[in-house]
């Protein structure tokens, strides 16, 4: 297990600082550009009515660039390109010849602004290359850069859609009823052809693209809650609904009577939580309660070397499929965040789960020190009066962290009974602090036969067989709290 400090995300907005009569407009505008050699996103600064961007920050990432003002000229070099300004006025020499913008250039603090609706225009000049500048959306393409997306339905059990794109890519995935949404921020994405799309598909009915500020979001319409995944080379998105299935006949060593999870009840049914125990509900199409299994680390990010050649990836990846398979046998349907050998991201794991509206989330783990199990719950971050984003984000988890005890000590109880060693811990746990619904993660260390119990299906069994039966304990308790 590899625990990390909780993230601080700071956002700093130097190039703002230098010039402190000009504020950010409230609306944040930013400008986005995709190049072969960086990616980055500018402030937008509005100017008697007109859009100004610095034309320094602007060159900056893209190769070596000087400024020097004097007076009201401002001289600039960019790689060997030299350019001369001059303050209030719209016309400059660039690379010896005259251009003309369409509103004046501005000098602010020795800072050479240059109006956005020119920069199509002179670009060139610099870069020796083509650019697409998309103004309305904000978006500045240096060379051939943009990213292609297309769909491929499937309509096997259950209904799938496979987004692919021409390379990686690294949206934020969020959702709201009826509706996934990918937001494109780093990832020069570009239209798929038509910004509306429809599907053949019973679950998955349509996509709209669209581009603003500097962002390209993709939405994806559906009629049932989705689930999003990525594949090992981040180049494809598997849509998919949450699995939802029939109430099981066999109902494994869990009470009689399994709740249904609130949060998987039918878009738009609003159905209250506490209200779902009681056996009215004359829809036949009962709702399996849905957990979230998460084999942590993966790809490229191997977690512990548990010996020489066992990766901790490689164990967490077994042990969740074996508790797959335990929690299926008493009624649950599960989510793998990963069936396979994939990077992802601790936010992409909450997200992903968050998503799903999954009504637990179980994180697992393998450690070559110690002995039996150890299972987390979040310990959440002391946060002083600033309330935002971030806070929101750190603190998802507090909510449910009760009930997340309680699936705790269920664990620790269960596997004590049948001789496994196991404690109870807290730990500032990413990404459990992350995710709204019950969370824990539990740690398998060897038992008596060293480190190849971590490797054994047998050992394994034993600790999945004990956290699957716990979390049949305590089903009528999950599901987001609210
Ligand atoms: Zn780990």
């Amino acid at each position: 297990m590899t625990i990390k400090p909780l993230a601080i995300l700071l956002t700093t907005v130097t190039l703002l600082s230098a010039a402190p009569s000009a504020p950010p407009s409230a609306d944040d505008k930013h400008i986005s550009v995709y190049s072969p050699v960086a990616t980055y996103s500018l402030p937008i600064l509005d100017r008697a009515g007109r859009e100004y961007v610095g034309l320094l920050e602007l060159l900056e990432p893209l190769g070596r660039v000087s400024s020097q003002s004097e007076g009201r000229r401002w001289r600039l070099r960019y790689n060997a390109v030299n350019a001369e300004f001059v303050a209030g006025s719209a016309r400059a020499k660039i690379r010896g010849r005259d251009f003309d913008f369409i509103a004046p250039f501005l000098l602010e603090n020795s800072r050479g602004l240059v109006p956005l609706s020119s920069l199509s225009g002179f670009l060139p000049r610099f870069l020796g290359a083509p650019v697409n500048f998309r103004e309305s959306a904000r978006r500045l393409f240096v060379g051939d850069v943009g990213i292609q997306i297309s769909f491929q339905p499937d309509a096997n059990t259950p209904p799938r859609l496979a987004v692919n794109f021409s390379a990686p890519v690294n949206p934020t995935i969020s959702t709201e009823p009826g509706k996934l949404r990918m937001v494109f921020k780093r990832d020069p994405v570009v239209s798929p052809g038509s910004q509306s799309i429809s599907f053949d598909n019973s679950v998955i009915t349509h996509a709209s693209y669209s581009e603003n500020n500097g962002d390209a979001e993709l939405d994806l319409a559906a009629n049932e809650p989705l689930l999003a995944s990525f594949s090992t080379d981040r180049r494809t998105i598997i849509v998919s609904a949450v699995p939802q299935t029939p109430a099981p006949n066999v109902v494994g060593p869990g009470p009689q009577n399994p709740a249904q999870a609130p949060p998987l009840s039918a878009p738009g049914a609003n159905v209250a939580p506490g209200n779902v125990n009681g056996n009215n509900n004359t829809n036949a199409n009962v709702h399996r309660i849905l957990a979230v299994v998460d084999p942590a680390h993966g790809g490229e990010e191997r977690g512990a070397a548990l010996t020489d050649k066992l990766a901790e990836k490689d164990v967490t990846l077994g042990f969740a499929r074996l508790l797959r398979h335990e929690l299926e046998m008493r009624g649950f349907a599960v989510a793998l965040l990963r069936d396979g050998d994939t990077t992802s991201t601790l936010d992409q794991r909450a997200a992903a789960a968050n998503v799903a509206r999954a009504a637990i989330y179980i994180s697992l783990h393998a450690v070559a020190q110690g002995s039996g199990a150890r299972v987390y719950t979040a310990l959440l971050p002391v946060e002083g009066t600033s309330k935002g984003v971030f806070h929101a984000w750190n603190a998802a988890q507090a909510p449910s962290l009760p009930v997340s005890r309680i699936v705790s000590a269920a664990i620790v109880a269960e596997m004590q009974k049948r001789e496994f060693p196991a404690q109870g811990s807290f730990a500032s746990l990413r990404p459990l602090n992350n995710v709204f619904m019950p969370a824990v993660a539990v740690e398998l260390a060897p038992g008596a036969n060293g480190v190849a119990d971590l490797t054994s299906a047998n050992y394994q069994q034993r600790a999945a067989s004990a956290i699957a039966n716990a979390v049949a304990s305590v089903r009528d308790r999950l599901g987001v709290q609210q």
